[in-house]
């Protein structure tokens, strides 16, 4: 058992929230599956149940579990995907809002979670958060990371919670007050990352499918920063490249939503463990003494 600094009996405990089925094996599983080996009880809160995704792998076209009712096959992927990184899992019981496309674009559909008032939807995250009272809470960026609606949402929220589930005069009836230590954003997009891994496969002599991504961002980049640097400093750097088989396992696990062939399994994990054996997080916020760069988010609280 891992435990705190305060009190040995208790353990070191780490939520991530993630809007769909499937954004925890892709941001962040290596790192929650390290842990978890270590001792950590490591929890991912699923805002949705991407019930709104559509089939993402070719291999999964007509299938008919999927096709009845996609909201139950995700269920049972993300069960699968929980049991290879060893860590639980808990539905918030939001719906998908869907990823709006089209000009103009569509409204989003009723009740989703993306158009729930901000105290409704944070307060299934508060009773998680005094139920299962993490010292480090791990969210999205206020861009989502990605621009998705749920995205969005699910930072609202774990900002909204991280700040609020301490405070016994805030959400009442959803349990004990509990202070959560230290907030993080997952950089599983951070452009230094993949400006790395795109070198290493020119230097291979492989075909590298970042050009494209780091052409966009060199463009995008009105300071001029060279290489590209994001919006938040990776102040954290997790060593995990050991988990990458099982990050890579986790994300096939979502069957529907990861075509096997696609962009996420474009480096060999062994290139990986060489070039960038880290999963990248930017310290938000944090209650105990901590200095940066860090390698462990619970610097600090050991
Ligand atoms: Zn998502």
């Amino acid at each position: 058992m891992t435990t705190t600094k305060g009190n040995p009996a208790e353990p070191l405990r780490l939520l991530a929230v993630h809007a769909h089925p499937d954004d925890e094996a892709s941001k962040g599983a290596a790192m929650m599956a390290s842990y978890a080996a270590a001792g950590v009880s490591v929890m991912v809160a699923t805002c949705t149940g991407g019930e709104r995704g559509g089939i993402q792998n070719p291999a999964m076209e007509g299938d008919p579990h999927s096709s009845r009712d996609m909201g139950g096959a995700r269920r049972l992927e993300m069960a699968k995907a929980a049991a290879i990184l060893g860590i639980e899992q808990q539905w918030l019981g939001f719906a998908d809002s869907g990823l709006p496309e089209g000009d103009p674009l569509p409204a989003l559909p009723a009740h989703c979670f993306a158009l729930t008032p901000l105290e409704i939807a944070a307060a299934p995250l508060v009773r998680l958060v005094r139920r299962f009272r993490p010292h480090v809470i791990i969210s999205y960026d206020e861009n989502g990371g990605y621009p998705h609606p749920d995205h969005i949402m699910a930072h609202k929220v774990t900002v909204e919670a991280y700040h609020a589930a301490g405070d016994p005069g805030r959400y009442p009836g959803t349990g004990a007050a509990w202070e959560p230590q230290k907030l993080y954003y997952d950089l599983a997009f951070n452009p230094q990352r993949f400006r790395a891994l795109h070198f290493a496969l020119e230097e291979a002599g492989l075909a590298s499918p970042y050009a494209q991504r780091l052409a966009a961002w060199l463009e995008a980049d009105t300071e001029g920063h060279t290489p590209p640097v994001g919006s938040h400093p990776a102040t954290t750097q997790v060593d995990c490249g050991e988990y990458f088989e099982k990050r890579d396992d986790a994300l096939r696990a979502h069957a529907t939503q990861v075509d096997p062939a696609g962009f996420f399994f474009a480096v060999t994990p062994e290139m990986q463990r060489k070039v960038w054996p880290w999963e990248d997080y930017s310290l938000i916020d944090f209650r105990v003494p901590t200095t940066v760069p860090e390698n462990d988010l619970f610097a600090g609280l050991r």
